[in-house]
């Protein structure tokens, strides 16, 4: 069935009752399938299970000798330093190993700039009045959850195959000294597959800032998550390129390893100049005594380096890649035909970026919510989870099995062609 402009009104409500018959026999199925957060399947998950045994010679000492078991090494073991020092291209003692979560790194240091400002505030946040960032959208909905969460502004820029809109950016940032930062996924972005090019780091490094305290949240959660072993994004240092332009403190950078062993029980990280670590450390030694080291220690031996990183990644590659592609044919197969609906073509990470009729998305995740196919909710790519065109659908293929997925997407562009044909005839 396909939809084009030539149809009559009495053809297309025929179609539209075919369709939803269809839907009625695949409701009938009683699915429970779940395409909404970018959660890794099991057999991802077990590639990681030689880390439960890479301790069992009970030495619990790290490449400096300390003994894992005990308090201390506040700033992490040097193995994972050194580790993330080599993935984010800066050096060990500019890194700080966190905790099973990068996103309470980054929720700790919205704390610390509202409670104390940051290295170069003039007061801390909670004094400054009202607090703006900017958000590039669509983007991850719980960066912005934490942003409302301080009460924080968000205001969006559009992403481009480059990333963020970089005139917009620097229009707001140049005029307006309560636009305090920037939420930024430069590599494989959630939900679009961005990645940053080189202009557009060297423009965020380099912009005139109103705030002297601006700070960009870079996190690089999707920094090492290719499906492809041909392409390996190649961007330049933006921390190397903020000393560059004199703005030494003005990125902290992050990531974790839940999306390469444990979801959620990974090791995460922090990166940034020194005088941003030494405030970090500060505020830490405070906060904790020491992360869990011997969970560092499991993951230092299993990881190795960057280059046997690249390799696991590799392995996860091979289970998610034919799941993006399934997806993917099937949006090719079922959907060309109408017209308003696109996606993206993601070279990593963890979502395909879904853009269906405008006006149907919240419908469509509607129709696939009652027959049982839950997706991500329509607008939560948006700050206050609302999408101007109601367009927008994050889908996440990684998490279900391959026969699920495929029963899934046949739901799914069922639904989005419903909810386009409901669009014509509601005319
Ligand atoms: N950042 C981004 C962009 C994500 O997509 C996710 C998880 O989906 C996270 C951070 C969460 O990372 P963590 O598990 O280290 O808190």
């Amino acid at each position: 069935m396909s939809l084009n402009a030539s149809k009559s009104r009495e053809q297309i409500a025929a179609e539209l009752s075919e369709l939803r018959n269809e839907y009625d026999s695949l409701k009938q199925a009683g699915l429970k399938l779940d395409l909404s957060r970018g959660k890794p399947c099991t057999e991802q998950l077990d590639l990681a299970n030689e880390m439960f045994s890479n301790l069992d010679d009970y030495d619990f000492r790290d490449s400096g000798g300390f003994d894992t078991r005990n308090y201390g090494e506040l700033s992490g073991i040097p193995d994972m330093k050194k580790l993330y020092a080599e993935i984010l291209g800066v050096k060990p003692e500019n890194v700080i190993i966190g905790g099973n979560s990068s996103l309470n790194l980054m929720f700790d240091t919205f704390v610390r700039a509202f409670m104390q400002g940051m290295v170069h505030s003039e007061k801390p946040w909670s004094q400054c009045g009202k607090v703006k960032f900017i958000a590039p959208v669509p983007g991850y909905d719980r960066h912005f959850a934490v942003a409302e969460h301080f009460g924080i502004e968000l205001i969006p820029v559009p992403l481009t195959d480059d990333g963020p809109d970089m005139d917009l950016v620097e229009s707001l940032v140049a005029e307006d000294a309560s636009v305090k930062g920037m939420l930024c996924i430069p590599v494989y972005s959630n939900p679009e597959g961005v990645v940053f090019s080189a202009e557009t780091v060297r423009r965020l490094a380099s912009m005139k800032c109103a705030a002297p305290d601006f700070t960009i949240i870079w996190d690089n959660a999707y920094g090492v998550h290719h499906l492809y072993e041909d392409y390996r994004p190649d961007l330049p240092n933006i921390l190397e390129e903020c000393v560059k332009y004199g703005n030494d403190s003005r990125v902290l950078m992050f990531a974790s390893t839940s999306k390469i062993t444990i979801a959620g029980g990974g090791v995460s990280c922090i990166a940034a100049n020194t005088e941003n670590i030494n405030e970090i450390l500060h505020t830490l030694s405070v906060a904790t005594i020491s992360y869990d080291k011997v969970n560092q220690l499991r993951h230092a031996r299993y990881l190795k380096s960057a280059e046997n990183v690249d390799k696991i990644m590799m392995r996860h590659a091979a289970i998610i890649r034919p799941k993006f592609e399934a997806t993917l044919d099937a949006f090719r197969n079922n959907l060309s035909d109408i017209e308003g609906v696109h996606w993206t073509n993601p070279k990593g990470g963890y979502f395909i970026s879904l853009y269906v009729v405008p006006g149907t998305a919240k419908r469509v995740h509607e129709l696939c919510k009652n027959a049982g196919v839950t997706l991500t909710p329509a607008g939560a790519p948006f700050p206050k989870g609302y999408d101007p065109q109601d367009s927008n659908l994050r889908i996440a293929p990684t998490y279900a099995e391959m026969d699920e997925l495929h029963l899934a997407c046949r739901l799914l562009c069922l639904c989005i062609r419903i909810a386009a044909y409901e669009k014509i005839l509601a005319k």
